[in-house]
């Protein structure tokens, strides 16, 4: 028998060399475990460096891939444990990262016992907001266990839609004590087969075609900590609470003397352990030297308990590039648009109109942009596109001058991975291209107003001299300080820049902010036309994001991409009722690009009834299904066309019935069979399209009252249904109403009607587009 330990190949005794090597000396080579991240925004990933970076205070070693990178891993062979970290995108879609490894595991033709050799764990990342949860984890988690691999922890399901860290927080704690248990099991099945082999192979020759078995032996500290671990799989749920968690803290007391602004000297107390438990300050107005009662709480200070109580804080990340300015201009054309021009369009606007009246709630806007210029860029309805904007330019010159660097930002940013950095997987983002300035940086290249992670605000105490602000951001990023991270960072989106204005004594480094600022991220829209009805014409609609003031911004600010194209278009913005602009103002134009959404379109099949549900801007799509229906009508004058419903919502018949003349026209002409509109601030009893006087406030009660024909359409016709547009609250109504009426015209249970409703979903006949 041939053992490979610690580089070398041995022949020994089995039952001699484990005993050695677990016991005897201190082993130089920690047990590993393969770390598996599917990202789309960062999230699944940032979790998944997390992990890798703490593994080696639990003595294990991460091998951390991404899902796409193949040739880092071979879970063919693989004998170690493996942990998944996925998300979930659009309609419960792999990320794109993930969408290679998805299709391979998916493969039909995989035998059964294909992973039998496989341990795994599994988080998956999801938001209950969205249809089909966590979508991407489950699918992976069934087919790993289709062909056989066993779970050796519970898997967690997160949902972004509540916090992350509900189950986040306790699954990993969790996670440490399940791997170490999972390499003991391993360990000693395969000592047991070893074992079994050694005595075989006591009884003749060495069998020389035995395979090489590879030992990823427990250091000492690993062998005395496996002695606690129980069974392999912990049940993680929502209801389990951080206390529960077994404890993998190192006490350490936060007694530190006031440091000065930005003292970079803080960042190494606490470095590389696992947590931190911290003190409170004995009081928190010593450092003031005034004493003073704080009557409620804010996003600058808390009330007790939280203010009194011993803190669990994240490890500290840890840094890993090296970022310096140099003296050198740099051209000035970069400053105007986003880098990677080569796959954008630039497009001008040619007619922008406000769609609702000025003293609407929302303000909802229609854009046209003139595409003949890029022939390539033909779109079919119900796909959408993506508006690459910049950051605010006040908020940039805001964050420079915060920075201390006003005065440096021409000059060129030069970006390089710390040589000794702990980070595994570090790399400079390549969204950053070389040779740009640091005012192109901060305009286009990173998201400043992205909401602070809680890993970034534990980065942040490290350069924070004032006391009291250290505790409280020592609060915000703790496991015991989540409710008020929801209430004033989470829940009302607060930016890093407010962030940084409420906590004056805080002075990060540019390059910590480029390690924790994500990308900026490009705004999708749904094309609200028809190339048939339009040719060189893309229209878009869009309500002006408004977030109101709260603790922590003392104004309300618009959202980034809505607000910045409300300025951009607001010279030449045409009203209802007004005439078109002379036309002498040079157009606006903004840069594009397509993302074709291969599922969200009409039935190929021109007999096939369709319903479409879209209150407020979420009827931008079923606008173009029905530009294209007329023009198909008007192409084919003897075909079967199937019913068209549309069920829209808005809040006031006069302020916000976008589309309302046009949606007239498409009954007028037969395109649209059935136009249901609800408004649901009017008073009056009567809708639009209603005969009965029932009080009909958003469009799922309008659904309740057709449900016959709904039902009908789904079950019976074969038909398909479409929801578009909010998915906080409209999505998940419609969905549960969905359900109701086919449990009452089926006369069946409530999970039968959600099994009825889930196989419409697979079978590509209920579609969601939402958003929010
Ligand atoms: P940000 O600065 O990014 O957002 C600030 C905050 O506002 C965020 O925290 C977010 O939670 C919240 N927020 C985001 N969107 C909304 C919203 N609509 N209402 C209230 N709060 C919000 N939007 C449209 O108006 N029309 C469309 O046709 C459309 N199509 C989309 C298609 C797809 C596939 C997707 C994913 C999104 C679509 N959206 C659409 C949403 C759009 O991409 C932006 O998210 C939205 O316009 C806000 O962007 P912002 O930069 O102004 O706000």
């Amino acid at each position: 028998m041939v053992f490979r330990l610690m580089g070398t190949i041995l022949r020994q005794p089995v039952s001699h060399l484990l005993k050695f090597a677990m016991c005897s000396m201190p082993c130089e080579v920690n047990p590993r475990f393969v770390l598996l991240y599917g990202s789309q925004k960062g999230q699944a990933q940032s979790i998944a460096e997390g992990l890798a970076e703490e593994a080696e205070e639990h003595g294990l070693v991460a091998e951390l891939s991404c899902l796409e990178h193949k040739e880092k891993y071979n879970l063919e062979k693989e004998n170690a444990p493996v942990v998944f970290i996925v998300s979930t995108t659009g309609d419960g879609e792999p990320p794109d990262n993930a969408l290679q490894f998805v299709k391979c595991i998916k493969k039909k033709t995989l035998p059964t016992d294909h992973y039998k050799h496989l341990s795994y764990a599994l988080l998956a990342l999801g938001d209950t907001n969205y249809a089909n949860f966590c979508n991407c984890g489950k699918i992976i988690e069934r087919r790993l266990q289709e062909l056989g691999a066993k779970q050796f922890y519970a898997t967690g399901y997160a949902d972004d839609g509540v916090g992350l860290e509900v189950v986040l927080d306790p699954w990993l704690d969790g996670l440490w004590k399940a791997i170490k248990s999972a390499l003991s099991k391993m360990a000693s099945d395969r000592t047991g087969y070893l074992n079994a082999e050694a005595v075989d192979s006591t009884k003749g020759t060495p069998d020389s075609s035995s395979p090489d078995v590879q030992l990823n032996l427990l250091s000492i500290t690993d062998c005395q900590n496996c002695d606690s671990v129980g069974g392999s799989v912990e049940t993680v749920s929502k209801s389990a609470s951080a206390a529960s968690a077994p404890a993998t803290q190192t006490a350490v007391s936060d007694h530190r003397p006031d440091a000065s602004a930005g003292s970079p000297g803080l960042a190494s107390q606490s470095h590389g352990a696992a947590s931190v438990t911290t003190s409170a300050p004995e009081t928190q107005t010593k450092d003031a030297g005034v004493p003073c009662v704080i009557l409620a709480s804010s996003l600058k200070c808390s009330l007790p308990p939280l203010s009194e109580s011993s803190l669990n804080v994240p490890a500290l990340p840890p840094s890993y590039l090296d970022v310096s300015l140099q003296e050198v201009d740099t051209t000035e054309e970069q400053i105007i648009g986003p880098f990677n021009k080569e796959t954008l369009h630039e497009v001008p606007i040619p007619r922008a109109v406000q769609l609702t009246r000025g003293d609407s709630v929302k303000t909802a806007l229609f854009l046209e942009l003139d595409i003949s210029a890029y022939p390539m860029m033909t779109y079919q309805p119900g796909d959408s596109f993506d508006v690459f904007c910049p950051n605010r330019a006040t908020e940039v010159e805001d964050m420079l001058h915060r920075l201390g660097l006003y005065d440096q930002r021409n000059h060129r940013v030069d970006i390089y991975l710390c040589k000794d950095t702990k980070k595994k997987g570090a790399q400079v983002p390549p969204y950053i291209p070389k040779n740009i300035s640091l005012l192109y940086v901060l305009t286009w290249c990173l998201e400043i107003r992205s909401i602070p992670k809680k890993a970034f605000l534990r980065a942040l105490v490290e350069h924070t001299g004032d006391n009291v602000q250290r505790r409280r951001l020592q609060e915000l990023c703790s496991k015991q300080g989540t409710a008020d991270y929801n209430l004033y960072v989470r829940d009302p989106s607060l930016s890093v820049l407010e962030l940084l204005t409420a906590f004056p004594s805080c002075s990060p480094p540019l390059s910590l902010l480029i390690e924790h600022l994500p990308k900026l991220q490009p705004r999708p829209y749904s094309a609200a036309s028809s190339c048939l009805m339009y040719p060189g014409k893309l229209h878009f609609v869009f309500n002006v994001v408004e977030l109101p003031a709260c603790s922590g911004r003392p104004a309300g600010r618009r959202g980034l991409c809505t607000g910045w194209l409300f300025d951009l278009i607001n010279p030449v913005l045409l009203f209802p009722g007004k005439d078109e602009s002379s036309g002498r103002m040079a157009l606006p134009k903004i840069h594009v690009s397509l993302r074709p959404n291969c599922s969200f379109r009409p039935p190929s099949d021109l007999s096939v009834p369709f319903i479409m549900v879209g209150p407020g801007t979420g009827v931008a799509p079923f606008i173009g299904f029905l530009q294209q229906r007329e023009k198909e009508r008007l192409e084919n004058p003897g075909a079967t066309f199937g019913e068209t419903w549309l069920f829209f919502g808005c809040r006031h018949r006069d302020h916000d019935f976008l589309f309302r003349e046009e949606l007239e026209g498409f009954v007028s002409s037969g395109t649209l069979s059935h136009l249901k509109v609800c408004f649901s601030r009017d008073d009056q009893l009567e809708e639009e399209g209603n005969d009965s006087a029932a009080r009909c406030r958003y469009v799922q009660h309008n659904l309740r009252l057709s449900s016959q024909h709904v039902t009908d359409i789904l079950l019976k016709q074969k038909g398909c249904l479409y929801v578009c547009g909010d998915a906080k609250n409209m999505a998940k109504d419609v969905n549960e109403t969905l359900i109701e009426m086919i449990r009452t015209e089926l006369q069946v249970d409530q999970l039968e009607a959600m099994k009825r409703l889930a196989g419409l979903r697979e079978e590509k006949r209920y579609l969601q587009d939402i958003w929010g």
